[in-house]
C-alpha cells in the first residue's frame, strides 16, 4: 500500500492546568493536570504494559486530551480456552503468564468527562472497572451511582460470543444500567430485540438502542466522534462493524474481527489510509496453527498476509494487532513472530496500551 503524508505522533503534551471538569462519579475535583502528577501516568502505562506481550513504546496523552485505551486483547474465549492445551493456555494454567482479557478498547475523553467501551466481552466487569479508572488517578466513586453516570455509551462490532455477551452484566442481576446508549447496527439491534436475555435489557430499558448508518459520523463529544464502516465477516447472527474514532489529532481504526480484508463495501485500505492508528484483527499469525479445526470455520487474515498488504510500518502510523487466537506465536514474546511483527514495523497490542487522538 502507498505511505501517507507523515502526522505528528500524539506525544505526552503536558495540560495548562486550566481544565478544570469534573469525571462523574470520579475523584477529579482538582485541575486534570494537578491531580495527576506525570510520572503517575508514565508509571500506569508502564505497569499496564508489563501484563501482557507486546512491543513499542507507550503514547501516553496530555492528561486534558482524548485517548483510547486497550482493555483486552485476545480472541472472544480467551487464553486459556476451554479443552486447549497447547503451551499459550498451559503457561496461563501454570501461573506462568497472566491471563489476557478479551479483545476490548475504552475511549475516554477527560475535558467532556466522558467514558465508552467498544464491545461487552465475557470480561466486560473487569473492563469497565479498570475503565472506570481513568483517567490515571481517577478512583471511582463507592457507593451506588448509577453506571450510566460513569460510562456513556457501549459500541459493538458483532454478534459473537467475545464481542456482546459482557451485556448480561446490564440486567437487574448485575449494575442494573438505566438507558445506556447501545451503539449497533440495525441487524443487531434487530438481533438483540428478539432474543432473551437481551431483549429483557431492551424492553425493561436498562440499555437504549442507539442504531448507527455505516459512513455516518456519530459526534461523541466536542473531541470524539466515531464512523461505523461494515466489515466483512461471518454473519451467523448479526453483520459486523469497525469504527474510525476520530480525536482532535489523531483518527484510531478499530477492527478486531474480519474474514478477509479484500470485498469491503468501503475498501478496507480507503479506511487505513484515513487513519493514523489502527487495531486490527490478529487472531492467526498464520494459517498452521488450528490443529483439528478446518480454518474455513473461522476464517482471518492472518498476520503475515496483514504484513505483506499493508507493507513496511515503520513510518508515522501506528499499527497494533489485536485478538489473538490462543494458537498464536505472538503471545510468546520472545518468538521469532514476534521479531517478524517488530521488523516491518507493526506491534501486538497490549492491555493497559495509552493511544492518544
Ligand atoms: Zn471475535
Ligand atoms: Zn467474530
Amino acid at each position: 500500500m502507498t505511505s501517507r503524508s507523515p502526522k505528528r505522533r500524539r506525544t505526552t503534551a503536558p495540560s495548562d492546568g486550566l481544565t478544570r471538569r469534573r469525571f462523574l462519579g470520579g475523584a477529579l475535583t482538582l485541575p486534570v493536570a494537578a491531580a495527576i502528577p506525570a510520572p503517575f501516568v508514565g508509571r500506569v502505562a508502564a505497569a499496564a504494559f508489563g501484563s501482557e506481550p507486546g512491543v513499542g513504546s507507550a503514547v501516553v496523552p496530555g492528561q486534558a486530551s482524548p485517548y483510547a485505551v486497550v482493555l483486552g486483547t485476545a480472541q472472544d474465549a480467551g487464553v486459556p480456552q476451554v479443552n486447549c492445551f497447547n503451551d499459550n493456555c498451559n503457561a496461563v494454567r501454570r501461573g506462568e503468564r497472566p491471563a489476557p482479557r478479551v479483545s476490548c478498547i475504552g475511549l475516554v475523553d477527560p475535558a467532556a468527562g466522558k467514558r465508552f467501551i467498544f464491545d461487552a466481552t465475557p470480561d466486560f466487569a473487569p473492563q469497565v472497572g479498570e475503565l472506570l479508572e481513568h483517567p490515571p488517578g481517577t478512583t471511582p466513586a463507592t457507593g451506588s451511582v448509577p453506571l450510566e453516570e460513569y460510562l456513556h455509551g457501549i459500541f459493538l462490532t458483532h454478534g459473537h460470543m467475545g464481542h456482546y455477551t459482557g451485556l448480561i452484566h446490564l440486567g437487574r442481576e448485575g449494575a442494573a444500567a438505566r438507558g445506556l446508549p447501545l451503539y449497533v447496527s440495525a441487524a443487531m439491534a434487530s438481533y438483540l430485540g428478539a432474543n432473551e436475555p437481551w431483549a429483557f435489557l431492551v424492553r425493561n430499558e436498562h440499555v437504549r438502542l442507539v442504531e448507527l448508518e455505516p459512513g455516518t459520523r456519530v459526534v461523541l463529544t466536542d473531541s470524539l466522534a466515531v464512523t461505523p464502516f461494515e466489515v466483512v465477516h461471518r454473519q451467523e447472527f448479526t453483520d459486523t462493524l469497525g469504527f474510525l474514532i476520530h480525536g482532535p489529532e489523531r483518527t484510531l481504526m478499530f477492527v478486531p474481527d474480519a474474514d478477509v480484508w479484500e470485498g469491503w463495501t468501503v475498501p478496507f485500505e480507503e479506511l487505513f489510509e484515513r487513519s493514523d492508528v489502527a487495531l486490527i484483527d490478529g487472531s492467526f499469525f498464520s494459517y498452521d496453527e488450528l490443529g483439528h479445526r478446518p480454518q474455513g470455520d473461522v476464517p482471518h487474515p492472518p498476520v503475515v498476509t496483514s504484513i505483506e498488504l499493508l507493507g513496511d510500518q515503520r513510518g508515522d502510523r501506528e499499527v497494533w494487532f489485536i485478538h489473538l487466537n490462543n494458537t498464536n506465536p505472538l503471545w510468546d514474546l520472545d518468538s521469532r513472530e514476534n521479531e517478524v511483527v517488530r521488523d516491518a514495523g507493526f506491534g501486538v497490542a497490549r492491555r493497559g496500551q495509552i493511544l492518544g487522538l
